[in-house]
């Protein structure tokens, strides 16, 4: 059911937010997205989407656009001090999604903007801040200086970690800092993207690297105790060249070539325990920001933004919609949020000698046994693949140039 006439404003320009503005323009809905920042942008390196988030966004028709920058990494390779324990190929979940693909974030960003450009029925404000909200509506002040009001049938807060609209319409929301920091760099050339390819775990912390398709690749590291995390802490370059390089061969020359695209970040959760009240709905890190771990803050923030323009454009009052988003996607994010956690603990926090050996002789032996890696897959990715990219294929016309 086409929703037109719906007066809906996105708070946020991110993931989340150019995307729940192009799925509900999809179903017909009037978009106002306000992203304070003043040009379409990218907060961080790189990303990793994995079919789940891949359903939605080639399920838009941007698969052609998306990969003319980027890396389909169709094998999950894990490495543990320096030994391959795990090297398995994607399975095809249908309609191509069988692998993950690597990108700069401000190429997906910019994917994603030029999309929202040719919809009419979106109208982008970059540089407009939300700074409150009185009386059901949403103060705004734009890029010279003067606030605004707007008016609208439904609010979503797209916002991030820090939303200002889940503070306004005070959700029982927590942030919780992880113990883990974070570091991502982009690395010139390719090369070293491609010898490294994949997740390794050691004593310090963890590794990934990827190519990303551009020329250029990813790397992150990240660590929850010890000498890597003191590192990260002091931002103490040579001491991170070092220890990188003895986590991964090559990867003290590759952080020594990204000085200048070097984020060091802290890691925070957000638990909030209702998403959503009247006309206001949360969804991505401002509902349930987690720990990167599993690699899918960004793929279950594209789920929430199809979810919700799925329910919405069912027969029924939008109320009704947007809790039948809320019982979808709520317990689901939790689920995975817990399970990011726990990854973080596992890779991160097992690193004195008693529980680094049980840990690395359990995963040893689990990788050599013949089990079934499909069905924890699965339940990572939360929604089957194939049934997202129909749900949102059959959402509304594809746009122009699509
Ligand atoms: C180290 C690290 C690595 C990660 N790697 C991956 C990965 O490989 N794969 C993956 O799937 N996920 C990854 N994630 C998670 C992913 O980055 C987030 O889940 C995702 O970006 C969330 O998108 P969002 O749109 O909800 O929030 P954000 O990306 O934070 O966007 C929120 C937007 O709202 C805007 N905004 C905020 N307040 C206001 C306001 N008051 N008015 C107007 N605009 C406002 C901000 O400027 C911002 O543009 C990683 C996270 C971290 C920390």
């Amino acid at each position: 059911m086409l929703r037109n006439g719906l007066r809906v404003t996105v708070v946020g320009g991110g993931i989340g937010g150019l995307s729940t503005a192009l799925l509900l323009s999809r179903i017909g809905a009037q978009v106002t997205m306000v992203e304070r920042v003043p040009k379409p942008g990218a907060a961080g390196v790189a990303i990793a989407l994995y079919p789940n988030g891949l359903a939605v966004l080639y399920g838009l028709g941007l698969r052609e656009r998306l990969h003319e920058r980027a890396f389909a990494v169709r094998r999950g390779m894990y490495s543990l001090n320096g030994r391959v324990v795990l090297d398995i190929a994607f399975p095809d979940f249908g309609h191509g999604l069988d692998h993950v693909l690597a990108l700069t974030r401000s190429a997906l960003h910019q994917v994603l903007y030029d999309a929202t450009r040719r919809s009419r029925h979106i109208d982008a404000r970059f540089g407009h801040e939300v700074i409150g909200m009185a009386d059901g509506r949403l103060h705004i002040r734009g890029p010279t200086g003067v606030a605004y009001q707007l008016r609208h049938d439904l609010v979503v807060g797209a916002d991030g970690v820090h939303s200002t609209v889940r503070a306004a319409a005070g959700f029982a929301a927590r942030r919780v800092g992880s113990p883990s920091i974070a570091l991502r760099a982009l690395v010139l050339g390719e090369g070293f993207g491609q010898t490294a390819i994949g997740e390794h775990w050691s004593r310090l912390g963890i590794a990934i690297a990827a190519p990303l398709g551009d020329g250029t690749s990813y790397l992150a590291l990240g660590a929850s105790r010890g000498p890597l995390k003191t590192a990260l802490q002091c931002r103490d370059l040579p001491a991170l060249r070092r220890l990188a390089g003895t986590m991964l061969p090559g990867a003290d020359r590759a952080l020594g070539a990204a000085d200048r695209d070097l984020l060091i970040t802290p890691v925070q959760e957000v638990r909030c325990a209702r998403w959503s009240t009247d006309n206001l709905v949360l969804l991505g890190d401002a509902a349930h920001a987690m720990t990167p771990h599993l690699g899918q803050g960004a793929s279950s923030t594209l789920l929430d933004a199809a979810a919700l323009a799925a329910e919405l454009s069912r027969e029924q009052p939008s109320d009704l919609a947007i809790a039948r988003y809320v019982a979808r996607r709520k317990p689901a994010a939790t689920r995975v949020q817990n399970g990011s956690r726990m990854h973080a603990l596992v890779s991160e926090r097992f690193t004195g000698p008693g529980l680094r050996q049980l840990r690395d002789t359990t995963i040893r032996l689990a990788g050599r046994l013949p089990l079934p890696k499909e069905p924890l897959l699965r339940s990572i990715l939360q929604e089957d693949p194939a049934q997202t990219f129909t749900s949102v294929r059959h959402l509304g016309p594809v746009s122009e140039g699509d």
